[in-house]
């Protein structure tokens, strides 16, 4: 059988730990064996990082504005003991912080859905995708504490000099006070990635704030996500036959529960960083989930939602057996090689990533797992397998499937 070719690389960011030993597994049992791997490859582990004094990061970045997909391995985001561990020379940003600030993004999280690993809410029986802002608001803040009384006050001083000044609070005792903020651009920017992203999923979208109680600040959101469905969207949802729907968070809240899934559900920066870690965990696990990052240009980064996996690792250095759980790295990869193939019209590459997708459903609907899903799983024959002995399994599949 001859390899599948591509035509445009796809940037490849190489990252540190479990995830990295992984990383090759899946290049050497799953890919190149069959495709013509065209990437650009990008070191992200800790290591190079440093030797670069980080440039790697940027670099990698600005050949995903290039290119316009990228696959990228958890990373490191160094801490006090890291930057002791690995004798670096400055604790760097996390590098998905510094990815998302380049690309302007929003994070899409999606579970992975597969018989014998059951949501703990029985209704949802497609998945519900988690649209975060990953601007501003309270990560963006300012604030103070009032050791006593006085006034707090809000104050706006306009290029051309004109004050707008309202009163916060008037204190008669200590107290605190926050400022945050958010931009139209952001928001806007947040609004199109997230049709863009509904629209190409073929998923509806919906939109919670708290609008009744903010009505200047969440009433903005609301107001730039109904015109930008209005003016650049709502043809194109009412063509696929797509609903945005938006309404109060507390309702929505209720709703999700209630709903069988099958929609994105775009939420602001807090309230996104708190939904998802619920919706992950309600979903079965944070292994079984996907993260991609989409720019309001329509520019792709597909990775894992789970971290780099450092206590496996260190067993896997002691030459331990390990059973980390590939499967959110499996299907960063073929998130990537799907959009790759669909973006320079390659049928081939897209059916392969279907295929690839569609054996590792199967070799865990088969019973065949890593330890983490075997726990939770309610198959009544489950085989606990190591690390490589899974991606071995799919590769068993995967044969089968091609
Ligand atoms: P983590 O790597 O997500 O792992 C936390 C725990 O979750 C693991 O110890 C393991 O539990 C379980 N787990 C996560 N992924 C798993 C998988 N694929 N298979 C099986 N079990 C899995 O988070 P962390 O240990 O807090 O962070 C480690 C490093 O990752 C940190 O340096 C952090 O900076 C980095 N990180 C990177 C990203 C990213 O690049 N996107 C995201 C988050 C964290 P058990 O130990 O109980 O088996
Ligand atoms: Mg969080």
């Amino acid at each position: 059988m001859s390899k599948i070719q591509m035509r445009t690389p796809l940037v490849e960011m190489d990252g540190d730990e479990m995830t990295r030993v992984i990383w090759k597994m899946i290049k050497d049992e799953l890919l190149l064996p069959y495709i013509d791997l065209k990437t650009e490859y990008y070191d992200l582990g800790l290591v190079h990082r440093d030797e670069t004094d980080d440039q790697v990061t940027l670099d990698s970045a600005e050949a995903t504005r290039k290119y316009g997909v990228a696959v990228k391995c958890a990373t490191i985001t160094p801490n006090k003991a890291r930057v002791e561990e690995y004798h670096l020379k400055k604790m760097y940003k996390s590098p998905n912080g510094t990815i998302r600030a380049a690309l302007d993004g929003t994070v899409f999280r999606a579970p992975i859905l597969v018989r014998g690993i059951e949501p703990y809410v029985r209704t949802w029986t497609r998945p519900i995708v988690m649209a975060r802002h990953a601007y501003g608001d309270v990560y963006k803040n300012t604030e103070i504490r009032a050791e006593g009384p006085g006034r707090a006050e809000l104050i706006f001083t306009a290029e051309d000099g004109t004050v707008t000044r309202k009163t916060i609070h008037d204190f008669k005792g200590a107290g605190i006070i926050q400022g945050i903020h958010n931009t139209d651009a952001s928001i806007e920017g947040f609004a199109r990635s997230c049709f863009a992203y509904a629209l190409d999923a073929r998923m509806d979208l919906w939109f919670s704030t708290k609008d009744t109680i903010s009505k200047t600040y969440d009433a903005n959101f609301r107001d730039i996500f109904e015109r930008v469905y209005e003016t650049e969207f709502k043809e194109a949802f009412d063509a696929a036959g797509l609903e945005y729907f938006y309404t109060l968070i507390d309702d929505a809240v209720a709703r999700v529960i209630r709903s069988e899934g099958g929609f994105v559900w775009a939420l602001k920066n807090y309230d996104g960083d708190v939904m998802s870690d619920m919706m992950a965990t309600s979903f079965g696990s944070l292994a079984m989930m996907t993260s991609i990052l989409v720019s309001p240009d329509g520019i792709y980064e597909y990775e894992a939602a789970h971290g780099t996996v450092q206590r496996h690792y260190y067993k896997y250095l002691k030459g331990e057996s390990t059973s980390t759980n590939s499967v959110a790295t499996i299907y960063a990869w073929t998130g990537a090689l799907r959009k790759r193939g669909e973006l320079d019209e390659l049928p081939e590459l897209v059916h392969f990533a279907d295929a690839l997708d569609r054996s590792v459903l199967g070799t865990i609907e088969d019973g065949k797992m890593t330890g983490d899903l075997a726990l939770i799983s309610t198959l009544p024959k489950v085989e606990k397998l190591d690390t490589e002995g899974f991606i071995k399994a799919v590769r068993e599949r995967l044969e089968r499937e091609l």
